[in-house]
């Protein structure tokens, strides 16, 4: 395929891309403050943000140029690759990685911008609402303003300050989420300055490994911290093919069961399900940087066909062959509509 035919549309399903990263010029300029000021203890940020946010050589200059772009560039981007609507979502760390008061108040004009941006083009684009889960109570009230705005789900970019959802303090997000039927997009971060250095000294923090690591431990503690037995309605999404949870739903399940049964840590308590029922229940899985067909089959195959969806995670993997990839896929018809577009049609009510 030459570099610059666009793919054709497909008559038997639109494409849908659910983790598609923005970013306003604003936010990247706080980044690139954040990150030169020198005054933020957190190696993650000052790893990615230091390359992404000042770097000049030309993925991160591109990556940067079309996270702040919600018009031509990125929808001939879309046009090119096939891709007819996108699900956007505030790139990591959001304005997780501010104090609490710059967090409420950059997420809510940037909730604003993306709205704008919306409404320019509602047959092309959907919003997650992006919340500063340093303050839930406000957290829940933006998701209340956001759900009126129109946006179809929430973006949480994984740890906060090395802060878990898992803790309680955080509860108000998931009660605001379920209530208002707002599905959590849990995307990765970089892995917390606690967890982080054996893997930056060899270049494995980022989204080689870390994010993986990262998202799905955090996705596992919100499982056995039991949220979805006090909000079984409540829904998440995690990228990535699932970080790698749905190759080891046997172990988990045997070995919740066993710890929790020996009763050998205060904070590992029984659950009303096994660890693989929720991530079957109350996850949906997506298949950004994954565009591997053996990996989608088995999620499918483990986790449901009405669980796993397309998405491309633009900018920062923009490779239009994945999507021809993806259309070639040996599975069935219908399946494959349910892939592209029958799932994201559902969790995000589009
Ligand atoms: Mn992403």
């Amino acid at each position: 395929m030459a570099e610059n035919t666009p793919i054709a549309k497909n008559k038997k399903y639109r494409r849908i891309a659910t983790e598609e990263a923005w970013a306003p010029q604003e936010l990247l300029d706080m980044y690139a403050d954040l990150f030169n000021s020198k005054t933020l203890d957190d190696p993650g940020f000052n790893s990615l943000w230091g390359f992404y946010g000042t770097s000049m050589e030309p993925r991160p200059a591109t990556v940067r140029r079309k996270l702040a772009d919600l018009d031509e560039e990125r929808l001939a981007d879309m046009d090119a690759a096939g891709i007819d609507f996108a699900v956007l979502a505030l790139t990591s760390p959001g304005v997780q990685v501010f104090d609490r008061d710059t967090a409420v108040a950059v997420s809510r004009d940037s909730n604003d911008i993306l709205k704008a941006a919306i409404d320019r083009h509602p047959d092309r684009y959907a919003g997650l609402c992006a919340i500063a889960s340093q303050a839930p109570e406000l957290a829940a009230q933006e998701l209340e303003r956001c759900k009126e705005l129109g946006f179809r789900g929430i973006i949480n970019n994984s740890h906060t300050h090395g802060e878990y959802l898992s803790d309680k303090k955080f509860w108000p997000i998931f009660e605001a989420a379920e209530a208002l039927e707002l599905p959590i997009y849990l995307h990765p971060n970089t892995p917390p300055k606690n967890m982080i250095d054996p893997m930056l000294e060899v270049g494995l923090d980022g989204a080689i490994f870390g994010f993986g690591v990262e998202t799905g431990m955090h996705m596992l503690r919100i499982i056995t911290a039991g949220v979805f037995d006090q909000f079984p309605k409540l829904q998440f999404i995690i990228g990535h093919m699932g970080e790698a949870l749905p190759y080891w739903m046997y172990r988990l399940d045997f070995m919740h069961n066993a710890q929790v049964s020996s009763k050998r840590y205060e904070t590992l308590q029984p659950l009303k399900k096994k660890v693989s029922d929720y991530l079957k229940e109350n996850v949906y899985i997506t298949c950004s940087g994954m565009a591997w067909e053996p990996a989608v089959k088995f999620a499918q195959q483990q986790i449901g066909v009405d669980r796993v969806m397309y998405a491309m995670d633009y900018p920062y993997q923009y490779v239009k062959q994945e999507v021809v990839d993806m259309d070639a896929m040996d599975i069935s018809d219908a399946d494959k509509k349910l892939f592209f577009e029958g799932v994201a049609t559902k969790v995000f009510k589009l």
